[in-house]
């Protein structure tokens, strides 16, 4: 069984772990490129909405520059006590990266307006039953296909939780192989 990964992502990277039967490509010719390809763009989006939107939680980011060398001493600090709640992200401390100045971006909740980025999937009622809808059109109309990832399964997974769900998806896929 050939499987395939589309499109390429960081996080899907670690299936070159999974066994030496995986194929990495990228692009938009998505026809007859394998007989089991595992998807990890939005659903809806494949599907050109045709059911409607799944909807996300907005963000905006603010990034400023500062003039010193360290600003809050992690790479991530949340700041819940801020109207709106917030989180800080200094980037040098994901690398250790040392210099006189600091980046750092600020994340605030916003309202999402549909065709804005997609960052972190609600998860309720009505997006779980659409998501369910999609998944039988997939069944029907892409049988090879498998949606993974956040996008794909419209899950707020963490990174751990992205490479235990991948993790699982091959699993199933190899078991039925
Ligand atoms: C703002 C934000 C902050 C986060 N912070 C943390 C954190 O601190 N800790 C943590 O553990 N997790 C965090 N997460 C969650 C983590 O980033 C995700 O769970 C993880 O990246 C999901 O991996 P994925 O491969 O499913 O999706 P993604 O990493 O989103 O990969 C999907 C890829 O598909 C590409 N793509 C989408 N559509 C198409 C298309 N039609 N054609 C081609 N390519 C396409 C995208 O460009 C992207 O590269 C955060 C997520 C967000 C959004």
């Amino acid at each position: 069984m050939g499987v395939y990964l589309f499109p390429f992502t960081s996080a899907t990277k670690l299936h070159f772990f999974l066994g030496g039967f995986l194929h990495f490509i990228t692009g938009d010719d998505i026809q007859g490129i394998g007989d089991c390809v595992l998807y990890t763009g939005p659903i809806d989006q494949f599907f050109e909405y045709s059911l409607g939107w799944l909807e996300y939680h907005g963000l905006r980011f603010e990034e400023e520059v500062r003039n010193e060398p360290d600003y809050q001493g992690q790479a991530i600090k949340n700041c819940p006590d801020e109207e709106p709640p917030c989180r800080i992200i200094e980037h040098r401390h994901f690398t250790g990266a040392v210099g006189k100045k600091t980046v750092i971006t600020r994340e605030y909740g916003e309202e999402w307006i549909p065709g804005r980025g997609r960052y972190h999937p609600v998860e309720d009622e009505r997006n779980r039953a659409l998501h369910k809808q999609y998944l039988e059109l997939a069944k029907a109309q892409h049988p090879n296909f498998v949606f993974g990832g956040r996008m794909g399964e419209h899950r707020d997974y963490t990174m751990a939780e992205t490479i235990a769900a991948a993790l699982k998806k091959v699993k199933e896929l190899t078991d039925h192989s």
